[in-house]
Order: C-alpha cells, then structure tokens, then sequence
C-alpha cells in the first residue's frame, strides 16, 4: 500500500510538473554513512523537480531490524520528498544512517533539505482512514516468537488466524535472544548421552526464580519442552547444539547447529512458516483494545493501521504482545527506583496487551519483578554480550578497581555495579579479546570503545587514575596464571590474561532487559481474572505473561517459554471455537 501510495506521489509530482523547491538539478547522487553493522550507501535520482528513484544499500544490516529499514526506507523518501523522514523504529541507527546519507548526497548537489522539508508530501498521512469489519477463529495480538509459535499451532488445528504487529517488522524482543531455547530430555540430548529431566528443569528453575515462580506454570514449560523441540524439528527450526548455560545443572540450552542467535534464527523460521502457510502478519496494525460480546465475554480486537481501522471479530483472542521493558512510565509505576534506567528491549514492548487484559478484568503476577542486565551502553542502549566477560574481559569503576566476580548473575553484577561511584562501571579488554569475538566490531563501529596502547593510555582516556587501574590489570592477569582470583573467586572466563594491546573499554551501567511479570494465567494459558476465574475466549503466552520467571528468569528460558505456551496456547484457542 505505501508503495503504491510513494509512487502515486512521484506521478503526480511529474504529471503536474511541479518543481519542488530545494530540490537539485536532474541526475543521481549517491553518498555513504555508517550503519550499525556497516556503510549504508544511498542513491537517489532527481527528475524535473522530484525524487524518482531511491535505492539503499547496507548488507552488513540486522536482518529484521536494520535490514527492514534498508528495504522500506525508500518508499519513505519517496512519498515525503525529502530525505528528512522518520525512519524504523527500533533501527535507530540504521535509519540515521540511511537520512544521513540521503541528505550528504542531496546537499552535495545543492539541494536545500530545508526547502524541500517545507514541501513535505506524506501520502499516506493525508488518506482518509477506512474502517473495515475482518472475521477469523483466532486473532492472535503480536508477531514475536510466542505469537508466531501460536498462529502456526492454530493452523495446524485447521482454524482460521490473524495475527496482529504494530510494528513494521516481525519479530519483537525475541529476535534479541542470543543464547538458546531450555529443554529437558530431548531426543538431542539422549543422543550426545547427556542425562537430565524434567524434574531438574523444575528445581532448577525454581531455584533462579527465587522461588517465587507458579511451579504449576514451570513444571509445565519443562514437561513440554522436549515436544516443543520435537515441534520445532518439524517446521524448519531445529536446536540441535547442546550445552550448559547458567542456573542450569545439566547442558540444556538448545542452539542453532551454526551458532547464530536463536531468537533471529527462530523468527526467521517462523516468517517462513507462516508465509508457507499463506498467513501474513498484519504489519503497522496495532491492537488497541478487547472487543466484548453484549454479554461481556471478549470476541475480538479493535486494531488500529496507517490506513483503516479495524474492527477484527473472534471466538479466541491470543496476547502475545510482550513485555513492557520499552515503556518507561509504565515500569517506574510498578518500580518507581528504575526511573531514568535505559532499555535494551525492542521499541513494542509497551505492555499494550498488559493494559488492554486489565480492561477486562484480568489479574497480573509479579508486575514488579523486572531483570537489569549489568552491560548496557547507556547512550545507545546497545547490550554488551555476556560473552565479552565469559571470554575473559574485567568490569572496573571509576577507580580504576575491580569490584564483583563478572561472572556472577545479571541481578548481583547489576546490584554491584549500582554500589560504585555514578553507579556504572567499564568493560575492560584486549585485542586477543577483540580478535576473538565477533560482536566486537559492532560495538568498534559504533564508537562504543575507547582504546590506547597502554593501560596507562587507557586510564587517562576513561579519567581513572593510570597507576591503581594499571596494577589492577596486572593483579588479573597475574590471577588467570595461577587460575585464582583471591579478590573475588572468580573462577570461570579467565583462560586468558588481559595483555595483548590495543586496550579497550566500554562505559555501562545496567539496562531494563525482561519484565517477568505479567498476566497472570493457568497452564492452559487461559487468561485469569482478578477473582480468580478464567476469562472465556482470552489467551496469553511470552513475556506478556507473569508467574513462570519468578523473580529472576535463567538464561535459556525466555526461548522455553514463548514456544511452549506459544504451542499450548495456539492448541487451546482453537479448540476453543467450536
Ligand atoms: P514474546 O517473546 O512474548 O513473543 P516479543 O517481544 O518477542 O514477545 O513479541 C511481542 C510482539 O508484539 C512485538 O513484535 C511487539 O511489537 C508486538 N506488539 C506489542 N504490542 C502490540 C499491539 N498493541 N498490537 C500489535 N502488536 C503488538
């Protein structure tokens, strides 16, 4: 439709032979920023006074993030005139890149992006909004992996879906997983002979949380989470690397066979799913509220586009709409310390479908329980891998000393590093370090890192004092050789010592990363509501959701539980329509 809608602007502009003012004489200029993972080129064609053509280069780009502003920040351009235009949400950096771009190329050709601004032509902004009437079995609100694991399962049911994304891409929060997807006595680990079951999934699980998770809700992600891999194995999306990841006693974290990140791999299989299917996530479509029947029950959404409102009738409605770690109003009203804490979540996890779920009455668990995680550059909100410490890098503060064991979980690193003076501290490592890891380059590339030849250098760039952080250095490096760290028992990610230069390091402090709490619901998924009874028709799955993390979630499970109460709910909302 935008494109449809960015052409008809440029026809227009031609046939009417309006010469918009600023613009440059005819011909294609291109020019090149930094991207997030790379140079984002631009190239645009100006003839008789408009912009005819934008093309927009940037391989290096995040697929589902970045690349999604490389793809449609063309029609962007060319329905506005003008290479001032807002860009993706969530691919900040890439977009800026893309107007950067744009504008260098046009300026050089002596364009006059203020004169052009002035003319601004938004199409889209000037249609009358249609309001439209859809009927299906399921609507499900949110294309992240909990969603997309339920639109797929209710297909599988031979029920009719829609599933609904107020973004402009797929994928939410769960395309920022790294690690993997928790699961017990799966068929991949018999056949690597490792031993584990459902039991020590529970108590494991337990135990990270706080003991403060529903052990109804946990027994069942553990129990179906074999089948859930099972599952997976049958759409495209297989998890077959095994290993150990925190909090949990056996290796069960289930990965990509090539290493990539799971949540990209999985939205990526899912995409392809759903479109095998026929079904295509409604994009820029935001529910706005839970539609109900005379008699009160839910019977669908109210949903909200560029342009049409919609009115989309249901016999079950699936939230699946995330958490709200993106919406800082609503945390500090649950946790009013957090106020002013940057996020790493993705721009939609606003906690719509928390609010729209109350609207009918629904129950929320644990609403204040919401994990920090300790590497969080704060200018751009970029997390900084745990990988960076696990290969082997030291947190400092501003005194240039050490102060916890890195690889202590997110909550104590978090708490510790709120302890220090300014209440952040740095990532410190080496080239070998660099070398080694891959997410480096993008941190590099960003300008995240400060680095000098000598730790001394180094001191003096990040204002600590050069012979306290110098002898810190040398003391760590002294500890990994007798593989001991008397100052605080750190005792794994220190295989290699701190010594070959450049020095680097990054300032963080912690970031809002996964709100545990959330809707509260059976193991059915079936939403509760305040007095303690199911909400006919109303389902929810993933970080929408509250009760299953506790009050600290283990790293493995956020995957666990999108795709199995993903799967359950997907199950139960099509059963549910008769
Ligand atoms: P989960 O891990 O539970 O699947 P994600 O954050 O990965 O959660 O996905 C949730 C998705 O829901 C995101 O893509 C987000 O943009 C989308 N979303 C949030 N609120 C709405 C809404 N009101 N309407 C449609 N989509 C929404």
């Amino acid at each position: 439709m935008k494109k449809i809608l960015a052409l008809f602007t440029v026809l227009c502009l031609l046939c009417c032979g309006a010469m918009a003012e600023g613009m440059p004489a005819d011909g294609t200029y291109e020019a090149e920023a930094q991207g997030f993972g790379g140079p984002v080129s631009v190239s645009l064609t100006v003839e008789g006074g408009a912009i005819t053509a934008v093309s927009i280069k940037g391989d290096a780009e995040t697929p589902g993030l970045g690349g999604v502003a490389v793809e449609q920040m063309d029609e962007q351009i060319l329905s506005a005139q003008t290479p001032n235009v807002d860009g993706i949400a969530g691919a900040t950096v890439t977009s800026t890149a893309v107007v950067k771009a744009a504008t260098e190329a046009l300026t050089a050709a002596g364009a006059d992006i203020a004169a052009m601004d002035a003319n601004r032509k938004d199409a889209a902004a000037d249609a009358e909004r249609e309001q439209k009437t859809l009927e299906t079995d399921v609507v499900i609100v949110g294309a992240g992996g909990a969603g997309m694991s339920a639109a797929i399962t209710v297909h599988e049911a031979g029920k009719s879906v829609i599933i609904l994304e107020k973004m402009a891409y797929v994928g939410g929060n769960t395309t920022k997983a790294t690690g993997g997807m928790n699961a017990a006595e799966t068929h991949y680990q018999a056949e690597s002979g490792i031993e584990d079951s459902v039991d020590q999934f529970v108590e494991d699980t337990m135990k990270g949380g706080k003991n403060l998770n529903n052990p109804d809700l946990v027994r069942a992600m553990a129990a179906n989470s074999a089948a859930a891999i099972d599952w997976l194995d049958t759409i495209g999306a297989p998890l077959p690397k095994v290993s150990f990841s925190g909090g949990a006693t056996n290796a069960r974290i289930h990965a990509p066979a090539d290493g990539s990140g799971v949540g990209g791999y999985l939205v990526a299989a899912f995409s392809a799913k759903l479109s095998e299917l026929g079904i295509e996530p409604m994009l820029n479509t935001k529910a706005t509220e839970l539609l109900r029947a005379e008699d009160g029950t839910v019977c669908g959404v109210r949903a909200e586009a560029p342009d049409a409102v919609y009115e989309i009738h249901a016999k079950s409605v699936i939230l699946a709409s995330g958490g709200f770690g993106a919406n800082e109003e609503m945390y500090c009203q649950y946790r009013p310390d957090l106020r002013g804490t940057v996020t790493t979540n993705a721009p939609g996890a606003t906690g719509d479908g928390i609010v729209m779920a109350q609207a009918v009455g629904a129950d929320l668990v644990d609403i204040e329980q919401i994990q920090l995680h300790p590497t969080v550059e704060q200018t751009t909100s970029m997390l900084i891998t745990e990988g960076v410490r696990g290969d082997g890098a030291i947190l400092v503060n501003q005194e240039g000393k050490r102060f916890i064991n890195e690889m202590e979980t997110r909550d104590v690193v978090s708490a510790a590093e709120l302890q220090q003076e300014g209440c952040y501290a740095y990532v410190v490592f080496d080239q070998r370090l660099r070398d080694g890891l891959k997410a480096i380059e993008k941190y590099v590339n960003n300008g995240l890192t400060v680095q000098a030849d000598t730790p001394e250098e180094l001191a003096k760039l990040i204002g600590c004092d050069p012979e306290t952080f110098a002898k810190t250095l040398s003391d760590w490096n002294g500890y990994v050789a007798a593989k001991n760290d008397p100052d605080f028992g750190r005792a794994t990610g220190m295989e290699e010592d701190l010594s070959v230069p450049p020095y680097y390091a990054i300032k963080i402090a912690p970031g809002i990363h996964h709100t545990m709490g959330g809707v509260k619901i059976d193991t059915l998924t079936h939403v509760i509501d305040t007095d303690g009874n199911v909400i006919p028709n109303l389902y929810a799955c993933g970080e929408v959701t509250g009760g299953v993390h506790g009050g600290n979630r283990i790293g493995g499970n956020a995957v666990a539980d999108i795709v199995v109460f993903g799967r359950i709910a997907g199950q139960q909302a099509a059963e549910n329509v008769k």
